[in-house]
């Protein structure tokens, strides 16, 4: 047996493991993925009991930064991290320096100094939370950056759809509407698609970018083509993130006729969601919004309980597996 050499590298401490961020779907890999979502499961299983409260992640920080609008992503996170008995503080842009004119990156060093475990933030530029997690030491999650990713909402629905069919394999998934704007179809088709589902666009051309197929869906223009889709996605009309001047539809009337998803155009079985916040009358008919049938309401819910797997996986940085609910509690 030869000399063991000790080398100068080898007595050097192992470098620490890279921070882990949920900035896009792209970070995470399918197993990934039905990890967060069996996680999820057994949140939900936790809330059931009377006293809701975990002691998870307490003495943690999670700071939440909404630079853009929210009811549903900043109060699920609060929650999520109330839940999980970790501190939190809510930043919103109005009222902050931002509206002082102070720059995201100053912005975000100043909460970097409160050492925060996570940092939560939306922002209406692409790239906004990769400039988070290189001036702060936090783990970083999107709650939406511009057009490009909301990965946590991508989840959400993952979840809603396999609780409703036990399945997300094979499933045939219609997201119908401005799919050149939204943030949320482009984290949902990557999540689908690397799910095993099969994703067809629906929309006016206007609003379906060119090239789209390339992340594996198709793309229809007639609304038709909801009609073999186990479930049908409908998306808001981004009008704050449209070009001034752009005409991509005639009109707000003319694109409920020919795009919304009414009664008429759905058949019995078919599921129906959609991310909020609603333009009912565009989008989505009031009648098919408040039907059974339509998976909206427990969307909301499932947002609370993926928002806690993140938190919760990003800070115990290991995999969760599927534990018995009592383990997550004494984690
Ligand atoms: N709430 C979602 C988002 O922030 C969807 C929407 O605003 O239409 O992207």
């Amino acid at each position: 047996m030869g000399e063991i050499h000790v080398m100068r590298e080898d007595l050097r401490p192992p470098d620490a493991p890279p921070k882990r961020h949920f900035i896009s779907i792209r970070d995470v890999s399918r197993d990934e993925l039905e990890r967060l979502l069996a996680t999820a499961r057994q949140f939900e299983r936790s809330l059931e009991r009377e006293v809701k409260k975990l002691p998870t992640l307490k003495g943690r920080l999670v700071i939440n930064v909404f630079f853009e609008s929210s009811t549903r992503t900043s109060s699920s996170f609060e929650l999520a991290a109330k839940r999980l008995s970790a501190d939190t503080m809510s930043i919103k842009s109005s009222g902050s320096s931002v509206d002082k004119g102070e720059s995201l990156k100053d912005t975000a060093i100043t909460l970097g100094a409160y050492d925060p475990d996570v940092i939560v933030i939306r922002h209406p530029q692409i790239g906004a939370p990769h400039v988070v997690a290189r001036v702060t030491t936090a783990h970083v999650v999107n709650a939406g950056d511009g057009k490009h990713q909301h990965p946590t909402q991508a989840l959400l629905d993952l979840y809603t759809i396999k609780e409703e069919f036990d399945r997300i394999d094979g499933l045939h998934v219609a997201i119908v509407g401005d799919v050149l704007h939204s943030r949320v179809a482009r984290s949902l088709i990557q999540a689908l698609v690397m799910m095993g589902a099969h994703v067809t666009l629906v929309g006016p051309p206007t609003l379906i970018p060119r090239g789209i197929e390339a992340m594996g869906c198709e793309a229809a223009t007639e609304i038709g083509a909801i009609a073999a889709a186990d479930v049908v996605y409908a998306l808001r009309m981004q009008r704050e993130r449209m070009e001034e001047g752009a005409n991509y539809v005639p009109s707000l009337r003319e694109y409920a006729a020919r795009w919304g998803v009414t009664a008429a155009r759905l058949r019995p079985g078919q599921r129906v969601m959609h991310p909020g916040p609603m333009n009912r009358g565009v989008e989505i008919d009031p009648v098919v919004a408040d039907h059974p049938d339509a998976l909206i309401e427990r969307q909301v819910r499932a947002g609370l309980v993926t928002r806690m797997a993140v938190l919760y996986d990003l800070l115990t940085s290991g995999p969760v597996g599927v534990t018995p609910e009592v383990e997550l509690g004494a984690a």
